[in-house]
């Protein structure tokens, strides 16, 4: 007998922890993985009003309240005409759970999960947890992920390959072709295809497709949540969507070690959902004139940086040394490492914080750089 799990023994705690860890209290702060918006007023008040009517005294149904699954559904029929029967939804703890469910669900012991490297971090350490193989894969040069990478790293032990778009750490958009060939893959080498949608509203320049939207088969699930679209990482509330065989799966480990998202955040999800859009709209039109300030201060920097077209990330290539040499100076961005070996030699800046923060952090990276070279 050994005291602990070893599927849980391969598994590191965050290197994005270890940067909060070694920065002085008043650093600038561009290791943020999260919006720095408010929740929506209307998202808050159905958590508040489904709170005060006594609705969230009790556990909902496993998949979630059929109000919520309605809700969800009719958002992928209004985004992408895709008909998702409320049935086919299970409303999870933030995407964090839904990724879980996934990976918990269609990996055994030894089956391989290839995911982007740089990528997620979560990719790496659910598939660890789940006792499959993680098999991290390069990205293009636009840091975008090559289907035809993908389809080369497939053998006969594959279960799940993992998109992601737009990406986390990279901010790349994957283009409607990609889209197109991932569903092509994952239908003809009968392999799932996990598409990682968290950051789907945020896109700035392309629009945002899902692989299901072009698959012949149920060899698609999609992961999404409210944590970016609504600013809503602190309510816990995403939701994965799949077949009807995929779903009874996954609702099995979610019925035993979770019986439910937060009832609370349930109603608030629903609130964001069928509410206004435009708190979305004018945060993504803030993050845009960010993301370009940003890449504007890395350029003159002598920084080389592809242009991202969404969530709020930026990855440049970085020399040596320059993640301590900003770090010296109170600024915090994240070393490319922490997300595959792949991301060493590159930082992710993420742009959700102040655009007066920003400039200065700019002028500070500026100054950083000039003295690594
Ligand atoms: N997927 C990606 C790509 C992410 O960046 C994150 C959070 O940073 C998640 C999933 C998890 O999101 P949630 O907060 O909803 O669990």
């Amino acid at each position: 007998m050994t005291e602990f799990a070893h599927r849980v023994e391969q598994v590191s705690i965050s290197g994005i922890r270890e940067v909060f860890e070694a920065a002085s209290e008043d650093a600038i702060n561009l290791g943020i993985g999260q919006p720095d918006f408010p929740t929506p007023a209307h998202a808050r008040r159905g958590a508040v009003e489904a709170i005060e009517a006594g609705h969230t005294d009790a556990y909902t149904s496993n998949k979630g309240t059929p109000q919520l699954r309605e809700a969800i559904a009719a958002k992928y029929d209004r985004d992408y005409g895709l008909e998702i029967d409320p049935g086919n939804v299970i409303a999870t703890s933030g995407g964090s759970e839904a990724l879980h469910l996934v990976l918990e669900a269609h990996v055994d012991p030894g089956e391989e999960v290839i995911f982007p490297d740089p990528g997620f971090v979560s990719y790496d350490a659910l598939t660890n947890i789940a006792g499959g193989t993680p098999k991290p894969v390069p990205l293009r040069d636009d840091l975008t992920l090559d289907p035809a990478t993908v389809e080369e790293a497939i053998t006969d032990d594959t279960a799940v390959f993992v998109v992601n778009s737009p990406a986390n750490p990279t901010g790349a958009v994957q283009s409607e072709e990609d889209m197109r060939e991932f569903a092509r893959i994952a239908d003809e080498h009968d392999v799932l295809c996990l598409s990682d949608e968290v950051y789907e509203k945020i896109v700035f320049d392309g629009v945002h497709r899902s692989p299901m939207e072009f698959a012949e088969t149920d060899n698609v699930v999609v992961v999404s949540a409210c944590s970016k679209t609504y600013s809503m990482t602190g309510w816990r509330l995403g939701w994965v969507i799949g077949s009807n065989r995929r779903i009874e799966r996954m609702l099995r480990v979610h019925q035993y070690a979770q019986a439910c998202a937060s009832a609370p955040a349930q109603f608030a999800a629903e609130a964001a959902l069928t509410g206004p859009q435009d708190p979305v709209e004018e945060m993504v039109d803030a993050f845009e004139d960010r993301r370009d300030v940003v890449l504007d201060g890395l350029e003159d920097a002598g920084l080389e940086v592809p242009t991202p077209e969404g969530a709020f990330y930026v990855m440049p290539k970085v020399p040596e040394g320059w993640c301590d040499e900003v770090l010296e100076r109170d600024v915090i961005v994240v070393p490319g490492g922490a997300f595959g070996e792949n991301g060493e030699g590159y930082a992710r800046i993420s742009y959700a914080t102040a655009m007066e923060d920003l400039k200065e952090a700019l002028e500070l990276i500026d100054d950083a750089t000039a003295a690594v070279r």
